[in-house]
């Protein structure tokens, strides 16, 4: 049993965007100061934080210098390079590992461990150059998704081939670089699992939330996820299969696609708290963010238990496109909460901020996170 660190302590965290302003909301509220670290200034992990570490990732000795100043570090942010989580694992615990980073920052590792698991992925292809491209269409057929196999996030990197005759095309669109090609799943809906794994290998998760996406960034999260009890039981399991072979010391979230047979297959894992968790902040006993706290800390994990039902929907940057959103509509519904991340250039397609509505019936929290968000603009 690892010795826990305790409030009072500083945890330090790779990253500064609004996972991390939302760890450092938990991590203050029980005592622990933080510190972050990543290339940006005034940040929304900054702004919370006692200390912003303003250096780039490759800066190896500010790295060390950071972790030395420091608990524990945990990550926000999946895409830190390998070298930056061992330069700071030289110098203090780094949790989840850098190799769980390793494994899942890159699709074509991250599909290999979960076959090698034994657990459903998405059909798909190695891709290494145009040949590999025409045969895996030819293979997997059309529609299908290429995606580079490194650092996407929010559809950055994907493009939908609809004919093998756009495949040049779509080699040339991102960038010519190592990428997977997926057949295109034709799915009843997406789900996430949330889920905790403590150092003494204590489990703990989340109700599944089904997602839902536009233009490849979630757009509305629904928990509990409208799908059987079966397929809720068979999402946990898997999930805990993945904490369990990875290791992981921390929160890590499973994104599924379930198919029209109802059938599971996972289409991505983020080592870290996940946008569709962020109902967990107003709507279960222990947040996603104190969860990861206490997770890396070696703290007992927190109960899960949901309140009540919740729907989360995303504010993003294009609805500033006619004028500031009109905050005090939204906070005239009594069951919304508000969440905004401090971010200053409100960018079309940037995650500004989220509204949780909170409901005993999960379709009138749906319907209601909607409304608020409308009543915005
Ligand atoms: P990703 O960045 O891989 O999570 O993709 C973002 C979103 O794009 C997913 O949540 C889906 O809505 C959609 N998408 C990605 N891959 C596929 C696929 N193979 N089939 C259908 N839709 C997909």
């Amino acid at each position: 049993m690892i010795q826990p660190i305790l409030p009072g302590a500083t945890i330090g965290v790779l990253g500064s965007g609004q996972l991390g302003r939302m760890f450092a909301i938990a991590a203050r509220r029980m005592g622990y100061r933080v510190h972050t670290f990543s290339p940006d200034q005034d940040t929304p992990t900054g702004q919370i934080a006692d200390v912003e570490v303003v250096a780039p990732y490759n800066d190896l000795d500010a790295v060390r210098n950071f972790a030395r100043n420091v608990g524990v570090v945990t990550f926000e942010f999946e895409n830190v390079p390998a070298d930056t989580a061992q330069a700071a694992a030289s110098c203090a615990p780094v949790r989840p590992s850098g190799s769980i980073l390793h494994t899942t920052q890159q699709r074509i590792r991250e599909k290999s461990f979960l076959t090698s698991a034994g657990l459903p992925t998405t059909p798909y292809r190695e891709i290494h150059s145009s040949d590999d491209l025409a045969r895996a269409l030819s293979e997997l057929g059309c529609p299908a998704i290429l995606k580079t196999a490194a650092f996407g996030y929010d559809g950055k990197g994907q493009v939908r081939v609809e004919s093998e005759e756009r495949a040049e095309a779509a080699w040339d669109a991102i960038g010519r670089q190592e990428a997977v090609l997926e057949a295109f799943i034709d799915f009843d809906r997406e789900i996430s699992v949330v889920a905790a794994r403590g150092a003494d290998a204590a489990f703990v998760h989340y109700n599944p939330a089904e997602n839902q996406h536009s233009r490849h960034i979630l757009d509305v999260s629904i928990a509990p996820a409208r799908v059987p009890p079966a397929v809720a039981k068979e999402a946990v399991e898997m999930t805990r299969c993945v904490l369990e072979k990875l290791g992981v010391v921390g929160v890590l979230c499973v994104e599924f696609f379930v198919t029209r047979y109802g059938r599971l297959l996972i289409n991505e894992l983020a080592p870290r708290p996940h946008n569709s968790g962020h109902l967990t902040v107003d709507a279960c006993v222990t947040s996603q963010f104190e969860q990861q706290l206490r997770a890396v800390c070696g703290l007992p994990l927190g109960s899960t238990a949901m309140h009540c039902p919740a729907a989360m929907a995303n504010i993003l940057g294009d609805l500033w496109s006619q004028r500031e959103p009109d905050w005090a509509a939204a906070c005239a519904f009594p069951n919304v909460k508000l969440h905004l991340y401090g971010k200053l250039a409100p960018r079309p397609g940037r995650k500004m901020g989220h509204l949780t509505a909170l409901h005993h019936d999960a379709e009138e929290a749906y319907r209601t996170v909607l409304e608020a968000r409308q009543s915005l603009t």
